[in-house]
């Protein structure tokens, strides 16, 4: 029997998480996925690696700061790029790019961005490949967890860390067990905007072309396009990178036409494509192209609260990056406030502060 069990492995949960454990609870995380980080997200590939969720961070408010500064200093984390760059689209070439000094400087991981989401794991029980199918209340007032493995577990508390459409997905069956019909609609509220991520390597010789084209930009956001919202340079994160490896997000419509689709390859040709046009004529044709579909990959309309909670019928808290807002400085800061609540349903010990990653470095 744990005191917290906690579903879903993404920043939000892995914040709660923390927050929980070093608070004294005993606190599960089940994670559906092969790894940790949710939508921060790193596929290996032969002989490097590429971030097909969420690119770089940006120190948009303290947490952030505080934690890339650490990151920064284990090596985890380095500038990659500080200027904002633009292509806007249709009256362009390449020479149409506009740049400004970026705001909010953005850092990567050169190991890939999963290794800011391993790091906040520190000392965590994650469960992975496990994904929770259903959620009952027993009589003798324990959440019940079937997962799609063999393994079930009982647990006091519940906190749910998953896009909110998935969490109403799990949580509707709770209705007739005495969940609130204004929890239920506050999760139905919150609708996502989808992305498809295509992964492109190219040729050897290309590291040669990209370097004379010497770009300004590593990163760069498309302007008004109907198929590409953003292109980056993922192998100008690694040093040395033998190859070109680029990734491409989609728009929201573009994405919305391929929910179903179970080959994703041609839709991903069109965006090497698309991209050919706007930028230079090599990248049509990729010697590999992966694609990625996030359904939930950017919420469209978040929640005004940083976490719902309830005590009926017994205590659950839903959080993640569409609670009070859309980007992952909201998803740890959910975290933080769905720990807060879920330690006022239970024993109400002391909590960490909100930089719980100081304790690693205090260990080491
Ligand atoms: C392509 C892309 C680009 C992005 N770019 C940026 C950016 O530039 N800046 C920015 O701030 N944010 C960006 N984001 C958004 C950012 O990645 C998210 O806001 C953040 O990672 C969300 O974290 P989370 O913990 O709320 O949810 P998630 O990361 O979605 O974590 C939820 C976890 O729950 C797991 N799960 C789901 N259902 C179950 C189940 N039934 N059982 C067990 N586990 C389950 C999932 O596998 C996942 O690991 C981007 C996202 C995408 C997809």
């Amino acid at each position: 029997m744990f005191d917290v069990t906690i579903i879903g492995a993404g920043l939000a949960g892995l914040t709660c998480a923390q927050q929980l454990h070093q608070a004294g609870y005993r606190v599960v995380v089940l994670e559906k996925s092969r790894g940790v980080g949710g939508r921060m997200a790193t596929r290996r590939l032969d002989n490097t690696c590429a971030d097909h969720g969420i690119p770089a961070v940006e120190a948009r408010g303290k947490l952030l700061q505080q934690l890339i500064e650490q990151l920064s200093d284990r090596g985890i984390l380095q500038l990659w790029t500080d200027t904002v760059n633009e292509f806007p689209t249709p009256h362009s070439s390449v020479t149409s790019v506009t740049q400004s000094p970026a705001k909010f400087p953005r850092y990567a991981a050169p190991m890939g961005i999963t290794a800011v989401a391993k790091f906040l794991s520190t000392g965590l029980d994650i469960r992975l490949n496990q994904r929770v199918e259903e959620i009952t209340a027993t009589k003798e007032q324990n959440w019940h967890l079937t997962c799609d493995s063999p393994d079930e577990l009982t647990t006091k508390a519940l906190v749910i860390a998953i896009p909110a459409p998935q969490a109403l997905m799990l949580l509707t069956p709770l209705a007739e067990t005495g969940l609130s019909a204004d929890f239920l609609n506050s999760l139905h509220s919150v609708k996502f905007n989808p992305c498809l991520s295509a992964i492109a390597g190219y040729p050897v010789q290309h590291q040669h072309d990209l370097e004379s084209l010497k770009l300004s930009w590593k990163s760069l956001t498309i302007l008004q396009d109907t198929d590409l919202a953003w292109i980056g340079i993922d192998s100008s994160k690694r040093p040395h990178a033998p190859s070109p490896v680029f990734v491409l997000h989609s728009t929201a419509a573009f994405a919305q036409r391929y929910l179903d689709t179970t080959d994703l390859k041609p839709a991903g040709q069109q965006m090497v494509s698309r991209a050919a046009q706007l930028l230079f004529p090599w990248l049509e044709t990729p010697d590999w192209l992966q694609v990625h579909r996030w359904r939930y990959a950017f919420p469209k309309t978040p929640l005004n609260h940083n976490c719902l909670a309830t005590t009926a019928p017994l205590p659950l808290v839903c959080c993640g990056d569409w609670c009070g807002g859309n980007l992952i400085e909201s998803a740890m800061n959910s975290g933080l406030a769905g720990a807060v609540q879920v330690n006022s349903q239970l024993q109400q010990l002391s909590l960490p502060r909100e930089y719980f990653w100081e304790v690693f470095s205090s260990r080491e």
